[in-house]
């Protein structure tokens, strides 16, 4: 596997204990051991980073790790495991960082949804990335809304793809549009991707789901 070279930016650790997390209820500790040992991350072997918001686990790390999946499972095998790590780690998100989402306010909870997913998206982005070197914009359009990111951990470093591959933040979405919508399961899709050569990795979000 290529190995991505260290970046110069990095993520808060609570967050990347929560991704790890995440990959290990789906790939159970075996699975997530040889997934890190192929990604070149022997480091994070039974040592997930520590519980704190230093900014210390590496973009190219995440990156690492997709690539590994992909390459055990195959494309379509690693981005559906990614999907579902993604999922896993919402729950825990929400849980750490929920105050800072606003979402345990009442004035969130009684909101339209489309709304609520509007305000979420515009707090999640200003949450990472003041514990990140992550960069995101939103935009609303007719029918939703627009996630840009334009500096991605889950692709970092990697080029001359032919189609996205940050399954990841895709799973995380998925898992929070279904609990804005109250348990509705919503389809996501990344319509652009850094590692195939856009600027941005672009995210398409419904504004409501029924
Ligand atoms: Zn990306």
């Amino acid at each position: 596997m290529k190995i991505v070279p260290q970046s110069q930016y990095s993520y808060a650790n609570r967050v990347a204990r929560i991704a790890l997390k995440g990959f290990e209820e789906v790939l159970g500790r075996k699975g997530l051991n040889a997934v890190l040992s192929l990604a070149g991350l022997d480091r994070w072997i039974d040592q997930f980073p520590p519980d704190n918001l230093d900014e210390e686990f590496n973009f190219a790390d995440f990156s690492a790790i997709y690539q590994a999946l992909e390459e055990m499972y195959g494309a379509r095998g690693g981005g559906g495991l990614a999907i579902r790590a993604g999922r896993a780690a919402f729950d825990d998100i929400l849980n750490e960082f929920g105050s800072q989402l606003g979402t345990d306010q009442l004035s969130f909870k009684i909101m339209p949804q489309h709304e609520k997913t509007k305000v979420f998206l515009i707090n999640a982005n200003a949450v990472f990335g003041g514990i990140s070197d992550q960069q995101a914009s939103m935009q609303e359009t007719e029918d939703g809304f627009t996630l840009h990111i334009h500096r991605c951990p889950a692709c970092w470093g990697r080029t001359g793809l032919d189609r996205p591959v940050c399954y990841f933040i895709v799973g995380m979405l998925q898992e929070g549009l279904k609990w804005l919508s109250g348990g509705q399961d919503c389809y996501i899709t990344e319509t652009q991707c850094i590692a195939m050569g856009d600027t941005v990795c672009e995210f398409r979000i419904p504004k409501t789901v029924s």
